[in-house]
């Protein structure tokens, strides 16, 4: 069974074999975790992001779905890029989109275990500038990897970045 664990800190200098990106679907860089993976990464990252948009992705990476390239200069083997969703203040479009963002963790596992990885390192997805409320991401996350994970993936570790994020991920762990 997979383990799943929580630290507080920066994705970019997980040591496992894939940290997972929330990206967006341009794929071309961005602020937040996707800033900081491609600062950190070097450009052999975003030469891969940009012939995934010239090949397999012309339209951009769709909500939900995963994509790996290499991880560059990061000391993990590979990076996945997902693409949340972006947080509806309408309920019912919220309801509607939640779906989508445990498909970013069910995705980003099933690539991972086709690389090969054993370990996998997760973000909070959609929780900064697509303003998904921490509590309900964590809910989403936490359940989905408990339930989900392929039988080939040993470690399953969110980091997060800052005190709140850490304390709604422990709590939802702990229960
Ligand atoms: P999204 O667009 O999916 O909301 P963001 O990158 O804006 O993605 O934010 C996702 C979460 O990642 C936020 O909770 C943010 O605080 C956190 N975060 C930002 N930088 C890092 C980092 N270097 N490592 C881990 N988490 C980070």
């Amino acid at each position: 069974m997979v383990a799943v664990t929580v630290v507080r800190g920066d994705i970019t200098e997980q040591q496992v074999d894939a940290v997972v990106n929330a990206a967006n679907s341009e794929l071309l860089g961005g602020g937040g975790v996707d800033g900081a993976i491609h600062r950190r990464g070097g450009p052999a990252i975003l030469a891969e992001c940009r012939r995934l948009r010239a090949t397999e992705y012309p339209r951009g990476l769709p909500t939900g779905q995963a994509v790996a390239t290499t991880a560059g200069d990061l000391p993990a083997r590979w990076v996945i890029h997902t693409v949340g969703p972006v947080w509806s203040v309408r309920g019912d479009r919220a309801a509607r989109l939640a779906p989508l963002l445990a498909s970013c963790y069910r995705e980003s596992l099933r690539v991972a275990e086709e690389l090969g990885a054993r370990s996998v390192a997760f973000p909070a997805i959609s929780t900064g500038a697509y303003r998904w409320p921490m509590d309900d991401a964590a809910r989403i996350a936490v359940g989905t990897v408990r339930e989900e994970s392929p039988a080939a993936i040993e470690e399953v570790r969110f980091v997060l970045f800052d005190a709140a994020a850490y304390d709604a991920f422990s709590g939802r762990l702990a229960l």
